[in-house]
């Protein structure tokens, strides 16, 4: 009954923080306060109230547009909130409530916002990575002294892993650069690194660009670029994705955005990377 009330309670917590999350990735891309002031409708004005401010229940209830003018409201809000609320309780199941869920939980959902922020407008707000950097580093001492920093790093690797991150993206960029002969990366995936490196030390950060790099070549040829061909995704901007949408041109054109790649390598980094890296130095004979 008790883990029944933890899981709604922290369900909750979830949900709003990815409340937040969303103000985070519509406003921080345009350079704006994600404090003040309240959100509004962006057509007619109207004043989001209390409580058409429910995190998932409010689009569900208003059908998705807007009490006012009926503009519709974008998907993207229940569906960040809900994959927060996931993210939240399913680290309270597997690690129960203690120090260990929080830094999973924040760091993932930092993940998430750096994700679809990179995947709709090409870059990566400081706000997530220096907040991200200094939330990792910082946890990793007080982790060190309760004695879980599984399966985090510790707070040596964490120094490391960031030097160790932030270099080995930065080398892949001047290669991709040089081969490419036009800007390959952005200077957000380096400071992403900086961050996930500092989470999981230096041999998994390697790791995560690893396989970061194994994921992007299927999905943009498996996925991205076929749908932009099929001009699917032009349609009055109803995907999210700004694949050949006007303003410098869409995932085709631009540089890769890459941090949409690095966020679930990273994640896959954190709990599997070291059973991946153990399994690698086997086969291989290293
Ligand atoms: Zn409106």
């Amino acid at each position: 009954m008790i883990e029944i009330l933890e899981g709604i309670y922290v369900f909750m917590v979830g949900a709003a923080i990815g409340s937040f999350l969303n103000v985070c990735i519509g406003r921080w891309p345009e350079g704006l306060s994600v404090v003040k002031p309240r959100s509004r409708c962006p057509k007619c004005g109207h004043g989001i109230t209390a409580t058409e401010n429910i995190p998932i229940l409010s689009w569900l209830i208003l059908r998705g547009k807007c009490s006012s003018c009926r503009e519709r409201i974008s998907i993207q809000y229940p569906i960040v909130e809900l994959l927060t609320a996931l993210i939240w309780l399913d680290a309270s199941v597997h690690y129960g409530m203690t120090f260990t869920a929080f830094r999973i939980a924040v760091f993932v959902t930092v993940l998430l916002g750096i994700g679809i922020t990179d995947a709709k407008h090409f870059l990566i707000p400081d706000g997530f990575t220096v907040f991200g950097l200094f939330f990792v580093l910082l946890t990793a001492f007080v982790a060190l002294y309760l004695g879980q920093s599984v399966p985090f790093a510790g707070p040596w690797d964490a120094i490391l892993g960031m030097c160790v991150g932030a270099g080995a993206i930065s080398i892949v960029g001047w290669l991709g650069e040089v081969w490419l002969k036009r800007p390959a990366m952005g200077f957000g995936d380096v400071t992403l690194m900086a961050v996930v490196g500092a989470a999981v030390g230096p041999a998994r950060s390697l790791l995560t660009i690893f396989i970061a790099a194994v994921i992007a070549p299927i999905v943009l040829l498996g996925i991205v670029y076929p749908l932009s061909a099929r001009g699917l995704a032009d349609d009055k901007g109803q995907t999210e994705l700004p694949l050949e949408a006007g303003g410098g041109g869409g995932w085709r054109r631009r540089e890769l955005p890459f941090g949409v790649f690095l966020a679930p390598a990273a994640v896959i980094a954190l709990f599997h990377g070291n059973q991946i890296i153990e399994w690698y130095l086997r086969v291989s004979g290293l």
